[in-house]
């Protein structure tokens, strides 16, 4: 046995210097990765023979037919060629249909509080990045149950999250590049509830390698107890599904279908409830259209995990769990608000959204508007010169808030409340590509969106470059 890589060698030069069937040798290849697909995935005995060809019936056909129906390709019990690029596709580990291991794994947590741990990290990204992309992932599924999350260091935690290379010790080896990314456990303890991602992919925050985000919310949907689906836009559909843009993922209703039938829905109670709507204003003469090209907005937030996008007197609120934004009047959420805004941004930490207009800013949080405002926006340390706010953005980890305002920008220290020292600076200096006024900002998924009429640019503030250029609307869906 220890000479078989020499003898591979030596065979294939002996090989080479022969004429080999092609045809016959892809269609081997063909039916050896068939054999796999189906034997990994959809519980082919391993004892059941290779298919034999032109035969259109036996254990193997119906596997095909099974295979190609989950999915979603032309049931036709045949290798073709759109099921051969299917089964090429990047995937999940975790087989379409039978059991992942031989112990039987619990199907639910009996616990709505779950904490996780992330034992190793990826040469491929920045901690920082690795820490962000599992935190988003949880909250994919935490803003559509009772479920919350909490990270912890060392010791045992529900959920362990690592990065591995083929044999890792839980006889489910990797298997290099490509093919399959990740796999991971239902609930239960040990292992179970674990998530192990493949290091020999390429991690990344964008879409130029593997989506780390994207896997992770996959596999963290198996650590919860979630199946594969065969809904083709559910996140939880086994093939790797990359986004062009970050900002279109969003679960479909089969996802949330599913982990609601699990743990049930968000509770109602209004502190951690997103804002409760009146009627959404139907899209008519005199107001702004989602799909409009040339649509700019006047400011941007998150609030509680969704988004909201201000244009003069309407806002559109977009959540990560409906496709379709809902389409409201500022005045139906918050009557003290004046129209035509300038800024605003989520103090997460506090649960409070700042509200800019003009030289004056407002705090509310959920709907009520906290007393003492609004107040003068040189309290928090503006020069007389400054009469309004373009844009602002909060920095979650650090606790400083950007203020756009030109071509300058300043920070301000949330801890402290005061504005750091050495500010106005120029953006183009510290944001390299964000080069012309902004006139709305975010922060989402790590990278913060800069708005600027109907442009918007995805900066990576860990890289400091422009990541993508997209439509402003790109975030309605249009
Ligand atoms: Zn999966
Ligand atoms: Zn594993």
């Amino acid at each position: 046995m220890q000479n078989l890589p020499a003898l591979l060698l030596f065979c294939g030069v002996v090989c080479s210097a022969y004429p080999v069937d092609r045809a016959a040798e892809d269609e081997n290849n063909n039916m050896e990765l068939t054999q796999q697909y189906l034997e990994n995935y959809y519980n082919l005995g391993k004892d059941v023979k290779p298919f034999v060809r032109r035969r259109d019936s036996g254990p193997v056909v119906e596997k095909i037919r099974e295979m190609q129906k989950f999915l979603g390709l032309e049931v036709t019990g045949k290798v073709d060629s759109d099921t051969l690029a299917m089964m090429r596709r990047p995937r999940c580990g975790v087989p379409d249909v039978g059991d992942f291991t031989t112990f039987p794994g619990m199907p639910k947590w009996r616990k709505t509080h779950l904490t996780y741990r992330i034992m190793n990290y990826t040469p491929d990204l920045p901690r920082d990045a690795v820490d962000s992309a599992i935190e988003k992932a949880l909250n994919v599924w935490k803003e559509v149950t009772p479920l919350t999350f909490s990270r912890t260091d060392e010791g045992e935690a529900d959920i362990k999250i690592s990065f591995a290379v083929r044999d890792h010790g839980d006889f489910n080896p990797f298997d290099g590049p490509g093919n399959v990314l990740g796999h991971a456990y239902p609930p239960g303890p040990g292992i179970y509830g674990d998530a192990h991602f493949d290091d020999d992919e390429q991690w990344t925050s964008d879409t130029s390698g593997t989506n780390l985000f994207l896997v992770a919310a996959h596999e963290l949907g198996h650590s919860l107890g979630l199946f594969h689906s065969a809904d083709p836009s559910a996140l939880m559909y086994p093939v790797y599904n990359v986004l062009a843009d970050l900002a279109r993922f969003h679960l479909s209703q089969d996802d949330v279908n599913g982990i609601q039938s699990l743990y049930g829905g968000p509770p109602s109670d209004s502190s951690n409830d997103p804002v409760v709507p009146t009627e959404s204003v139907p899209p008519g003469p005199g107001t702004p259209a989602a799909c409009d090209p040339t649509l700019s907005f006047d400011a941007i937030s998150t609030l509680r995990g969704e988004f909201l996008f201000f244009k003069d007197r309407h806002f559109w609120r977009k959540s990560l769990r409906t496709l379709e934004p809902g389409f409201y009047l500022i005045s139906s959420f918050w009557p003290s608000l004046p129209s035509g805004l300038d800024a605003a941004y989520e103090e997460t930490s506090k649960d409070i959204v700042f509200i800019f207009k003009g030289n004056q800013f407002w705090a509310m949080r959920g709907t009520e508007v906290q007393a003492g405002y609004p107040k003068g926006i040189h309290t928090l340390g503006f020069p007389p010169t400054v009469k309004k706010i373009d844009a602002a953005v909060f920095d979650k980890e650090k606790k400083k808030t950007y203020f756009f305002v030109g071509d300058k920008y300043w920070r301000f220290d949330e801890k402290r409340q005061s504005m750091e020292p050495g500010f106005p600076k120029q953006i183009a200096e510290d944001f390299p590509g964000v080069d012309s006024k902004v006139d709305a900002a975010f922060e989402a998924f790590g990278f913060y969106y800069f708005f600027n009429g109907s442009s918007q640019l995805e900066f990576d503030p860990n890289a400091k470059k422009v990541t993508h250029v997209l439509k402003s609307n790109s975030w309605l869906n249009c």
